[in-house]
């Protein structure tokens, strides 16, 4: 029997072990790259977090069983559209990220913001924070905006990679085309952000009591089913983290429950920046202290605070466009000049710790645990949760990861983002380029060796070959 050739046969079977993992790896490299962080933020303008147990909503539900769900999300004061969605963006209270109210007056640039007229797009009172879509593209990734608010404003010279500019008249459907387009194009956003105006138009017509909202919210489940069908045929829904949730909720209102500002002070002397139900008042040079005075006990349902007196659990002092008085009705009463004023069935932006101006929250995703409940959260939380799902730095904030890291699943692989890809694709070609080096110089090792042999063999033959 011939004696084995050492080095030659092992190295061809490590060399074929080689080319397998390697086949292996290039096979699964889409499913690879598709687990690169991505994200989609949702909401859904004034769903209040008990909404889905009013009426059949199964898509809410789907969602619920095949993600988290926490029940008490404390959104933050005021409990108001646009601060609480620059919250969402920012991990910030309202007198941090400097949207202190939907109606603002900033004394030091002497200039007005106002949601009611749409004129919100005066870059300065956006720059006191940095939303996150401005540091995932300073991190070198794209951002989609469907409508949310603030994303057709220019933040820091920065407009979302793709946006909308703000149009009520774009459809649900139109919105959600747009985001499936941003995140399967040729360069792909990792993270999209949806705004849809309902239910909280309707929940202020007809009060968050009145059966006709059961048609309202069933439709926004219908408009989340076909959300979460569009995903799925773009075959996006196994591989990205949906947060779906809202600013705030709603409560009753009633005729009964009105305090008229007319019957306690001279309207002259003051002037009402952001209305009902947490009123903005800046009084008239001088004023101060006599519109204080007469709004102070004015009402048993309505406190009034001098801006320094504002309890510093509502996070809500210490910015120049938070005006000198702030009156609060208490839950489900409303603060007008008069009667006159016109009136709502419902309303939003009473104090946050009340259950009544809480969201919905619910996250589905491969990051997030199956069919798992939390009870409480804080809004500001969500911010470092985002940053944490997209693997980018989050920026100095009010909120918490650790506060929130409990609903995500532990074994899921959440950041294998571009720099584990490229370290992947590194050590493979590394290994290969060594594996490479290592085979020519065995065979040239052996070759050498070999002729060696040889010629040691020729020379120790010749002296019998000359016999
Ligand atoms: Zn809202």
């Amino acid at each position: 029997m011939l004696p084995q050739k050492r080095g030659r046969i092992p190295f061809r079977i490590v060399m074929n072990c080689y080319w397998k993992i390697l086949a292996v790896f290039l096979l699964f490299l889409p499913s690879a790259l598709s687990l690169q962080p991505r994200a989609l933020l949702v909401s859904f303008d004034g769903f209040r977090w008990d909404y889905i147990y009013k009426v059949s909503t199964p898509n809410f539900h789907y969602a619920m069983e095949n993600g988290v769900h926490v029940k008490q999300v404390t959104n933050v004061f005021i409990t108001k559209t646009y601060p609480n969605h620059y919250t969402m963006v920012t991990g910030l209270y309202a007198e941090s990220h400097g949207i202190v109210a939907n109606e603002m007056y900033d004394p030091i640039l002497n200039e007005t913001f106002s949601l009611n007229t749409m004129d919100i797009h005066n870059s300065k009172f956006w720059e006191e924070a940095s939303p996150i879509w401005v540091t995932n593209q300073k991190e070198g990734h794209k951002t989609g905006a469907a409508m949310w608010p603030g994303t057709d404003v220019k933040i820091h010279g920065v407009f979302p990679t793709y946006y909308m500019p703000y149009n009520e008249s774009v459809s649900f459907e139109d919105r959600v085309a747009r985001l499936i387009d941003w995140f399967t194009s040729e360069e792909p956003i990792n993270f999209g952000l949806l705004y849809w105006e309902q239910p909280d138009e309707m929940g202020h017509i007809l009060g968050p009591e009145n059966p006709l909202m059961g048609p309202i919210i069933s439709d926004i489940d219908k408009k989340l089913g076909y959300l979460m069908s569009e995903l799925k045929k773009a075959k996006l829904w196994d591989v990205i983290n949906v947060i779906i949730t809202s600013d705030h909720g709603m409560s009753q209102s009633s005729s009964e429950r009105v305090i008229e500002l007319d019957q306690y002070v001279n309207r002259e002397l003051y002037e009402v920046i952001d209305h009902s139900p947490a009123v903005a008042i800046l009084p008239k040079e001088g004023k101060l202290d006599e519109v204080y005075e007469a709004l102070a006990s004015a009402h048993p349902n309505m406190t009034v605070y001098k801006k320094e007196q504002i309890p510093d659990r509502l996070h809500y002092k210490h910015n120049s466009k938070i005006q000198p008085i702030l009156a609060v009705a208490d839950k489900g009463w409303e603060i007008v000049y008069n009667k006159s004023d016109g009136f709502q069935f419902g309303n939003h932006g009473y104090d946050n710790i009340l259950p009544e101006m809480h969201p919905i929250f619910l996250a589905v995703g491969p990051a997030f645990r199956k069919n798992a409940t939390k009870e409480v959260m804080n809004a500001t939380d969500l911010y470092p949760l985002l940053c944490h799902l997209l693997d980018i730095n989050p920026l100095p904030n009010n909120g918490s990861f650790n506060a929130v890291k409990d609903i995500l699943a532990e074994e899921v692989p959440v950041a294998f983002g571009a720099d584990t890809y490229a370290t992947v694709v590194g050590v493979f070609l590394g290994s290969f380029l060594v594996m490479v080096f290592i085979a020519v110089f065995v065979k040239h090792f052996i070759l050498t060796q070999a002729n060696t042999m040889q010629m040691q063999h020729t020379e120790a033959a010749q002296p019998l070959l000359q016999d």
